[in-house]
Order: C-alpha cells, then sequence, then structure tokens
C-alpha cells in the first residue's frame, strides 16, 4: 500500500497575507483614523512623524499584539555583524500590590538601548562609551516573530549611537534612497514628468542548501563555518545537469510551505520556488518590493528559512560555498527605480530623456566607482564564490545586451540610434504562434546585467544583507545623476518650455560627454572567458580578485565623496574598520578549525589506517605474500600525510604571525599568504580522503551530505 499522508490544506495566500503585520487593516481596529492617516503620510514621505502619537500607538501595538499572543515585544535592528539584533522584553512596566501592570509606553517604542560596545562600532563605541540607541523606523511596520514558543512583537528599528553616528545597515540604506529620490524627482521634473516620490525597488533571488540535520551536526566545519573546510569530489557531480529545475523533493516541499506561509504572514511576498543547479540547492524569489522593505525581508527570510529548517531536522546553509566542488550560492539583487505610481524609470525607450539619463549615470557613474561596487559585495565567503565558472567574475562589467549596447555605444558617438524591436519566435509548429521576446539574450556572467527594466546584481553572495549594496548602488547613481543633472539644468534653462523631442535633441550632447568616456565598461560577451579577462585588462577595467584588497577602496576621498549625506567620513571609516575586522576573525576561525580538525579527527584516522595497511602487508610477508601494489599504496598515503602535517606548520605559521597585529594587517596576512597556502593542504587531505578506509574517515563526505 502506498502511504499517502494527506497534508494540512494549503492557505490561500491573500488569507494570510500579512496577517502578522501592523498594516492599515490591522490598525483600523486599533487606531483612529487620524492617526492612521498620520502613519500614511509618514510612510509616503508626506510627513515627519509626530512623537504625540506615539503612547496611542504603542498602546494599540500592545493590544493587537497580545491579542495574537504575544507576550513580549524586541526593537529588532542591523547591527554591523551582518545579521539583525534582538532584544526582549515582556509586556509590563512595573509590579504593583495588585500585580503586574501590563503595557507598552511610547516611549518604549521610540527608544530601546542595547550595549553598543558589545556589537561591531569600528571605534566609534569603545567599552567606556557604550551607548547606542534604537527606535523605531516609522516607514515599516511593527510585525510578530513567530517561534516554537510563540510570537514576539518586533518593532522594526535603527540602531545609532550617542552622537548620532549609523551604527547599522538601515540608517545608509534609507539615507541612501532619501538621496537618490531628490536627485530623481528633479529629473523628472526637468523633463515636466510629474511623481511625488521616486524609490529604489529590489527583488532579492535567494539560493540556498538544504541538508539533513544529523549529518549536519557530524560537521564541525559547517555548524561553525557555514562552509565544509575540506571534504573530496564525490564520484558523481552536477556534471548531469538533472537538480537544476527538477522536481522538487516532497521533504523539501514540506520544508518550503511551511516558511512559505510563515513569510507570506509577514508580508514577504515569495513567489517563486525552485531547485538550483548543485545538489540540495535551491531558490526562493519575491516579488520585488521597494528596496528599503525588501532588504528587511530578506533578513526576516533568511532567519525563517533557518529556524523553519530546524523544525524539519534540516540544516538551512546560506555560506556562498559550502561545498567546494559544486556551485555556490549567490543573492541576485534585482534593482530598478519606481515613482509612486508603480511607473519603472528602467523601462528602456530610446525616446525618453529620463531613461536615458539614468541609463547614462548608471554606466558612467559604475565605471568611475566600480571599485567601491566591488567592496559592496566584499567577504571572506563570497571570495570562494566569485569567478568560478558558476557566479560572475570580479571584473566590472555591465551587460546591456546587444541591441541596448548598439544603441547606447551610437549616441555616445553622436549617431541616432536604431530602435530596439522584440524578436520574433519560430518554432515550425501550426498550431502555435509564440509571442515575441525580449530584444536581448539574458547573460548570466556579468557582474551588473541588465534584464529587461532592471539591473540583476549577481555578485552579491547568498548570506549578504542587501541593505549595504543597495546603499551603494543608489549612492553611485545619486552622485553621477546630481552632476548630468546640474549640467542638463544649466545649459538648457528654458527646459520648462520644450517639447519632450527639442529638450531630448538639446540634451544629448551633455549625455554624450558622460557616455564616451565610460563606453569600456559595457560588455555583452562571456564573462567566464579567459579572452575576457584580458581584454578587460586592455580596457584597463578594475578586477580585484579578493574582497581583502577591494576595502582600501573604501578608504579613500573619492569614497567619501561618494557617501556624501549617506555617510559622515567617521561614519565611512568605521565601517572599513569592521570589514577589515570581521574578514580577519572568519579567516582566523576557519583557520583555527582546519588546524583542529587535521590534528583530532584526520591524523588519527589516516594513521590508523597506515596502521592496518601496515600490519596486513607484515602478516602477508610473513606468509611469503610480498604485494609491490600494496606497499606503493601505503607509502603513497604515507608521503601525502606527511605533506599535509607539513601544510599544516606553514598555516600554523603564518597564523602565528598575525598575532599582535592591526586589523587590516592581519587581513593581509590571511589574504595573502595563508589562503593560498590553504589550498595544497586541502587538496593533499582530500585526496587522503578519498584512499582512507571510508569506515574510519571521521567526517561525513559529500555523497552522505548532498545526495
Ligand atoms: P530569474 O529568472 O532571474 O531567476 P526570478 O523570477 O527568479 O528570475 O527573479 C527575478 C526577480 O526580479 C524577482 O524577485 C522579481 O520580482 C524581480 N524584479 C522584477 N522586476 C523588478 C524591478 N522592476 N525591480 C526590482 N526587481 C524586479
Ligand atoms: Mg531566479
Amino acid at each position: 500500500m502506498t502511504n499517502h499522508t494527506t497534508k494540512a490544506p494549503v492557505s490561500s495566500p491573500s488569507a494570510i497575507f500579512e496577517s502578522h503585520v501592523f498594516n492599515t487593516r490591522a490598525q483600523e481596529l486599533y487606531l483612529p483614523k487620524k492617526i492612521i492617516h498620520h502613519l500614511q503620510a509618514v510612510q509616503s514621505g508626506r510627513a515627519h512623524f509626530d512623537i504625540h502619537y506615539a503612547d496611542e500607538i504603542a498602546k494599540a501595538l500592545h493590544n493587537w499584539a497580545s491579542k495574537h499572543g504575544a507576550t513580549h515585544y524586541t526593537h529588532w535592528f542591523q547591527p554591523l555583524t551582518g545579521g539583525t539584533g534582538e532584544k526582549h522584553d515582556a509586556f509590563f512596566t512595573k509590579y504593583t500590590p495588585n500585580g503586574l501592570i501590563e503595557e507598552l509606553k511610547g516611549k518604549d517604542l521610540l527608544s530601546a538601548e542595547p550595549d553598543a560596545s558589545s556589537l561591531p562600532s569600528g571605534g566609534l563605541r569603545t567599552t567606556h562609551q557604550a551607548r547606542g540607541y534604537t527606535t523605531w523606523d516609522t516607514l515599516t511596520p511593527p510585525f510578530l516573530k513567530q517561534t516554537p514558543s510563540g510570537l514576539t512583537l518586533c518593532i522594526p528599528s535603527l540602531f545609532y549611537s550617542w552622537k548620532s553616528e549609523a551604527l547599522d545597515f538601515k540608517i545608509p540604506l534609507l539615507r541612501s534612497e532619501q538621496k537618490l529620490e531628490k536627485t530623481a524627482l528633479r529629473l523628472l521634473s526637468f523633463c515636466n514628468q510629474k511623481a511625488s516620490s521616486v524609490y529604489s525597488t529590489l527583488g532579492a533571488e535567494q539560493e540556498y542548501f538544504l541538508i539533513d540535520k544529523d549529518i549536519f551536526l557530524h560537521r564541525p566545519d559547517l555548524i561553525l563555518c557555514g562552509r565544509t573546510i575540506f571534504g573530496a569530489k564525490p564520484a558523481k557531480g552536477q556534471e548531469l545537469e538533472d537538480h537544476y529545475l527538477a522536481p522538487i523533493p516532497s521533504h523539501i516541499i514540506d520544508f518550503i510551505r511551511d516558511f512559505e506561509e510563515q513569510a507570506l504572514r509577514l508580508g514577504i511576498p515569495l513567489k517563486t520556488r525552485h531547485n538550483e543547479v548543485a545538489p540540495s540547492q535551491y531558490e526562493a524569489a519575491p516579488l520585488f518590493e521597494k528596496a528599503s522593505i525588501a532588504s528587511d525581508h530578506n533578513l526576516m527570510l533568511m532567519d525563517l528559512m533557518r529556524t523553519t529548517a530546524d523544525a524539519h531536522n534540516l540544516a538551512c546553509l546560506l555560506h556562498e560555498k559550502p561545498f567546494a566542488p559544486f556551485n555556490g550560492s549567490g543573492k541576485h539583487n534585482n534593482w530598478s527605480l519606481a515613482t509612486d505610481s508603480g511607473q519603472n524609470l528602467l523601462t528602456p525607450d530610446l525616446n525618453s530623456l529620463p531613461f536615458l539619463t539614468l541609463l547614462t549615470a548608471i554606466i558612467s557613474g559604475i565605471h568611475e566607482y566600480a571599485p567601491i561596487l566591488r567592496a559592496s559585495i566584499a567577504s571572506a565567503g563570497n571570495d570562494h564564490r566569485l569567478g568560478g565558472a558558476e557566479a560572475p567574475p570580479t571584473i566590472l562589467s555591465i551587460f546591456l545586451g546587444i541591441p541596448l549596447e548598439t544603441a547606447i555605444t551610437d549616441i555616445a558617438q553622436g549617431k541616432t540610434p536604431a530602435q530596439i524591436l522584440k524578436r520574433p519566435i519560430e518554432l515550425n509548429l501550426r498550431h502555435l504562434n509564440p509571442e515575441p521576446v525580449d530584444s536581448a539574450d539574458r547573460n548570466r556572467t556579468s557582474f551588473f546585467a541588465f534584464t529587461g527594466n532592471k539591473f540583476e546584481f549577481r555578485a552579491v553572495g547568498s548570506s549578504a544583507n542587501c541593505a549595504w549594496p543597495i546603499t551603494v548602488i543608489n549612492a553611485i547613481v545619486a552622485d553621477r545623476l546630481t552632476t548630468i543633472l546640474d549640467e542638463l539644468e544649466s545649459a538648457i534653462k528654458d527646459h520648462k518650455t520644450l517639447t519632450d523631442e527639442q529638450r531630448l535633441h538639446r540634451a544629448l550632447p551633455i549625455l554624450q560627454k558622460h557616455l564616451l568616456p565610460s563606453l569600456a565598461i559595457l560588455f555583452s560577451g562571456n564573462g567566464y572567458s579567459k579572452e575576457w579577462t584580458d581584454e578587460a585588462n586592455a580596457r584597463d577595467l578594475p578586477n580585484i580578485a579578493k574582497s581583502f584588497h577591494t576595502f582600501e577602496h573604501l578608504h579613500s576621498k573619492k569614497a567619501q565623496r561618494l557617501f556624501d549625506d549617506i555617510l559622515s567620513v567617521h561614519e565611512l571609516e568605521s565601517r572599513v574598520e569592521i570589514f577589515y575586522e570581521r574578514y580577519a576573525k572568519q579567516m582566523n576561525i576557519e583557520t583555527n578549525l582546519a588546524i583542529e580538525l587535521f590534528h583530532t579527527l584526520i591524523l588519527p584516522a589516516v594513521q590508523k589506517d597506515l596502521h592496518t595497511k601496515a600490519t596486513t602487508i607484515q602478516k602477508l610477508a610473513q606468509a611469503g605474500v610480498h604485494s609491490q601494489h600494496q606497499t606503493n599504496i601505503l607509502i603513497h598515503i604515507s608521503q601525502l600525510l606527511d605533506q599535509a602535517i607539513q601544510s599544516c606548520i606553514e598555516i600554523e605559521t603564518y597564523q602565528k604571525q598575525t598575532q599582535g597585529l592591526g586589523w587590516q594587517a592581519k587581513g593581509r596576512v590571511f589574504c595573502d599568504l595563508l589562503a593560498p597556502a590553504m589550498i595544497p593542504f586541502r587538496q593533499t587531505i582530500d585526496e587522503l580522503e578519498t584512499l582512507t578506509d571510508a569506515a574510519l574517515w571521521p567526517l561525513p563526505k559529500y555523497r552522505e551530505l548532498l545526495f
């Protein structure tokens, strides 16, 4: 008999969407109309939040949250660890002879004080200067976070120091949106177009691995570092291309359904699910949203995926490269600009000045600030992924697709571009008449690729907080757009009286001026090819292979200028310090673990194996059997083990060199000396794995983890 277990019916998405969010529908049950209108005005940028309403809102939140069973609340924020921060407080303020007074006050909503010196501050806070504050980010509604033990009211918050300096990833993102909005509205007004707000949009495709929890618990490297430090390539890899888009296994679907439902309750519009390229790799993608909301949602999603996996006896891996021989995981950030009426400003139209100006600002800005964009996705984890034939190379280039690239090149050279037409499809089937498709093919090999009406930033790593790369893109576009607009406004003073065609005609020479020197960054060919590396070199495009070497580009006057109004010099410097610190610490943890795994698990296992083999050979010899082949194997394994010991000594020596150095200097040793020495160390150990008695090998193998 087949065992068909009946699952609980799936709730319809619209029935549960935002049921755990204090959205307008929930507000209507608990707040007067006047305050709801005020909150809407704040969220659409038409008003400052009036703190006189805080008590009433807090009371409504308390009622709403306790009705759902929540007993605690927390400010939910994004410290510079890359994760999220929460400190739960119960909904009571004092006890009296009559019992506890249960309430939430306006001041609890507006201010909390976590210890800022125990979270990364890059020198902005120290042990004796620990004050840091969080406050509700009134652009984002509070939500209820579900854990197995109940619900917690989460108040999305900003984190800053006693000196008003940003200590999180959210404040700069919001500042970058403000700056970009200001200049984009200027552009629309210059073109006589109406909009009351412009914002960046983000759709983040999240890749991840799922593995059996029981096996995961036998890999200390997965537990402590999120990736396997050793592991031999299994007999079968991903070469049959049989995992990508294959049917999703049923126990995985159960897990996906579970986190999707919770995500929908939190207002995360998850839409797409599918198997990815590597075995046991998957992807989840939402509908795009306003970038600041979407990046919060992505953090909430990662958290949900991890905790839900646990309940399904799975481990969800969000590291960029958990398994070296297989594709790693990215988080493709799809980015565009939209107006409040939902108009996408990157919808291609060669007659539209807003589109052409924006595209010019993107091309010329990224050309100018390429190393800083590269730095926005830098991390020790992403270094293992970028540049393989699975993720974009570290060369900064922009893919527009041949038709749009040709048109832009024509404009840059003062020629009239040909219109871009959709491409007809002819399948030679009588019953079908397929829709014409995009004029350009898709390019997975580009750092920053135009995909029809948005850019796809594929280089972002799977564990990253999107807020930082999006802040940098927004900053680059805002900076360059401001420069171009300054020139347009001063050259075309009568722009209000012109027709669209006349305005475009007069503006083109200014766009040309910015495009021409930036054409080198356009590349629509194969970014994985060797020829492109040479060609990019000839074009003088930056190609910073290792993340560590990108951070110095944030240490420049140019970066300070770029982040004007987004990060003060002090805030920027502190971030650079944190990036160095984080890089060096992660590398150090991996080094500690590699040495420990080798000495305490691998070396003893191989020695046991050698002992058994040697004893067998000895016994055979005593019986008069002399097997040269068996002796050769024994010698080979013994030589490999010696080689591994030698590599380990080398690594320990480099690690000792880092003692007493500052974070940047430590990072340099890890990046330039230690990481290259890890490669042969791992290779030797992986070879030993393939030769040692499997019953003795102390770590689960890739075939057990992934298939
Ligand atoms: P792919 O084929 O690239 O894997 P997916 O459907 O998985 O595509 O993901 C594409 C993502 O791009 C989705 O999250 C989608 O909402 C997002 N997206 C689409 N249009 C825009 C836009 N204008 N701005 C930002 N993101 C967008
Ligand atoms: Mg996708």
